[in-house]
């Protein structure tokens, strides 16, 4: 890395940083009433997940007055999210100059953070930001704003009690912890799990992965390898294998031609961001359908980083009809015909079924999705893995599919991937997840002011701190019947 010689230094950001939160007068006054039950504290809200969509909102939450509040992450930390654990790519493929998680303060951006390192001239010559760079920086963004956060806790279970909503926790901390709102930042495999083809179904672990699983790259030496998939994780994983030493990876792509274009992004604007919850859900339904059938392209340095290896093929218009496996491996039944391979991986992304998930079995069956009547078959085909998806309220609350049968949805918040559907992209990637954390948290604002409206009016009754200490002014009413009078 390439060091200017004067750059301010972590401590100088951090005291700019302590500086424009004093000036804006944040974090705001705690303002929450506190509750419990049965003797038992209740936490205003406890978000799941400490990736980026978690940290954005508990730190919106507490700079909101709201600070009783915990987030659980199942991971160690500093090992949060895909960064450092199964993302493959060398650097990210967002623009290094997103404002990300920031929360509309500059000095909590990744620009902020990184010239106070390595200076002005470093980060114009930064062309991408490095994959664990951007871990480093959301450890960071966690410390400096001193976010409530356990680690390697994992919530289990979910039920409702009184009007409370009880989880169950295990790990570091282990039992039942009752809060008034329950935020799921849980990321893109969140809700559900990995999304795997049926022909792999009964496949052997030991010839088959998820590009999302933790893959032992260097037993692929020397091995055939292929990829399923042309999107930013298939190149990935390939070159990955590739860098390993792996004899050949093909890559096996149902399309007759790669995406080549990122349409959402390319038409990214605040209109997009703030726009695309209000519209008509034909619309909404419009958009997204739109983007899953052209897809998003993989970025060209991924690309280019399989291509230049010799033994990596780019299969196109090779769909895969049948996978077996036998003594020599695998037996892969293509619409090119048969092939054969040591191992696979699976690079076909996540879904949203809420049903793999333990921990979501008691909220699962009534969550409702807009298969339940927000998709009319007017918007388009049907398509899987947006038919599926929650239909969400203002403040990415659940709704239920049968009114009155788990009341407890409208206060558990899906701030994940998930939301999209609803929500746009607010929720999942760099670009937005301030704008949503935004809209997040001043729903949950909005509700537990409500619900507390009567102490709140109490409080107003009982005020009784006067401004006006009676001697800055005198009646002078008595002056005008002295007037009158003469
Ligand atoms: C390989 C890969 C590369 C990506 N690259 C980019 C990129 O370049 N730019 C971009 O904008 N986006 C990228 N994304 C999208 C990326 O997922 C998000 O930008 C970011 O990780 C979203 O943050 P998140 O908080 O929603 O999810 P995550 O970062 O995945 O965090 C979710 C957290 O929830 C925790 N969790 C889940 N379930 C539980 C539970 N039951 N109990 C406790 N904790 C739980 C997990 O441990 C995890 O730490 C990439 C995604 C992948 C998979």
């Amino acid at each position: 890395m390439k060091h200017t010689p004067t750059p301010a230094g972590l401590a100088a950001l951090e005291a700019q940083l302590a500086q424009d939160l004093e000036f804006l007068e944040l974090p705001a006054k705690p303002w929450v009433p506190r509750q419990m039950h049965d003797g038992l504290p209740v936490r205003d809200v406890v978000v799941i997940g400490a990736g980026m969509c978690g940290l954005a909102a508990t730190a919106k939450l507490v700079l909101t007055g709201i600070t009783n509040v915990v987030a659980y992450d199942a991971a160690p930390a500093g090992l949060e999210g895909p960064w450092v654990t199964f993302a493959r790519m060398q650097t990210l493929r967002s623009p290094k100059t997103l404002n990300g998680p920031s929360l509309g303060l500059p000095q909590l951006t990744f620009r902020a953070w990184f010239t106070a390192q390595w200076g002005v001239e470093a980060w114009q010559s930064l062309d991408k930001i490095p994959r664990v760079q951007w871990m480093e920086y959301l450890i960071w963004y966690r410390k400096v704003l001193d976010l409530p956060v356990r680690n390697s806790v994992r919530m289990t279970g979910v039920a409702p009690v009184d009007d409370l909503i009880a989880i169950d926790v295990e790990g570091s901390e282990t039992g039942r912890v009752l809060t008034r709102h329950l935020v799921l930042a849980t990321g893109r495999s969140g809700l559900g799990g990995f999304a795997v083809p049926d022909f792999l179904k009964g496949i052997d672990r030991t010839y088959l992965a998820h590009s999302a699983d933790n893959i032992d790259f260097d037993a692929l030496k020397g091995k055939r390898v292929a990829v399923i998939g042309a999107g930013a994780s298939s190149m990935d994983n390939a070159a990955t294998a590739l860098e390993a030493g792996a004899g050949s990876v093909d890559m096996l792509i149902r399309r007759k031609e790669m995406p080549r274009i990122n349409k959402l992004t390319g038409i990214g604007s605040q209109g997009v961001v703030h726009g695309i919850y209000h519209l008509p859900d034909a619309w909404k339904w419009k958009f997204f359908d739109y983007t899953a059938s052209t897809q998003t392209p993989p970025p060209r340095s991924s690309t280019l980083r399989v291509s230049r290896h010799p033994n990596a093929r780019f299969l196109l218009d090779c769909g895969i009809v049948s996978v077996e496996q036998d003594a020599e491996g695998l037996l892969v039944e293509t619409t090119q015909g048969p092939m054969r391979f040591d191992f696979l991986i699976a690079a076909t992304g996540f879904s949203n079924d809420f049903s793999d998930r333990p921990e979501f079995a008691a909220i699962a069956p009534h969550i409702r999705t807009w298969s339940d009547g927000r998709y009319t078959p007017d918007m388009g085909p049907p398509r899987a893995g947006m038919s599926e998806a929650p239909d969400l309220g203002p403040a990415f609350e659940f709704r239920e599919r049968v009114p009155g049968s788990c009341p407890m949805l409208s206060h558990i918040h899906c701030f994940n991937d998930a939301a999209m559907l609803t929500h746009g992209k607010v929720s999942g990637d760099i670009p937005a997840v301030s704008a949503g954390a935004d809209r997040l948290v001043r729903g949950i604002t909005a509700s537990l002011f409500a619900e507390d409206v009567e102490t709140h009016f109490a409080n107003l009754i009982a005020y009784d701190i006067p401004e006006l200490l009676g001697d800055e002014w005198a009646d002078s009413t008595p002056l005008l019947q002295k007037e009158a009078v003469q």
